[in-house]
């Protein structure tokens, strides 16, 4: 049984290409591109290893080491963009806030790390209201 980790990009007939979000011992949790977020049982999953040629070339630029969501310049598969991350008297460091900026419409806001991969923005996506990034 193939071991999928959450980032992998993954291609499957029905669904196209998605990131892979979770997996258990029974279960695959993907989100595609197109369709969103799927849950499949592993052993009817037929999930093959995509490249990303299916993402937007410039998240595949030469030198980028942006392959991390907490690095700054990820961008998420909702075109939201890591910008830094940022310190300060309201974020304890073990609760790092993370700024994510909108490439539709310029919005930043905060989230936790754990949030980048699949945050939509609050501005333009109907998404909730992001953590404050500013005292
Ligand atoms: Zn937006």
């Amino acid at each position: 049984m193939h071991t999928w980790n959450p980032g992998d990009r993954v291609a499957h007939a029905t669904f196209g290409t998605g990131a892979v979000i979770e997996q258990s011992h029974d279960y695959v949790i993907v989100h595609f591109d197109s369709y969103g977020r799927k849950k499949m049982a592993l052993r009817y999953a037929v999930l093959t290893a995509s490249d990303g040629a299916a993402r937007a070339p410039e998240q595949r630029r030469a030198g980028s080491s942006s392959e991390r969501p907490t690095d700054v310049g990820y961008e998420n598969l909702n075109e939201q963009v890591m910008q830094r991350r940022i310190g300060a008297a309201w974020t304890s460091a073990a609760d790092a806030v993370y700024v994510l900026k909108c490439k539709r419409c310029d919005a930043e806001y905060g989230v936790r790390a754990a949030d980048i991969l699949l945050r939509r923005c609050p501005g333009c996506m109907d998404a909730s209201a992001g953590l404050p990034i500013e005292p």
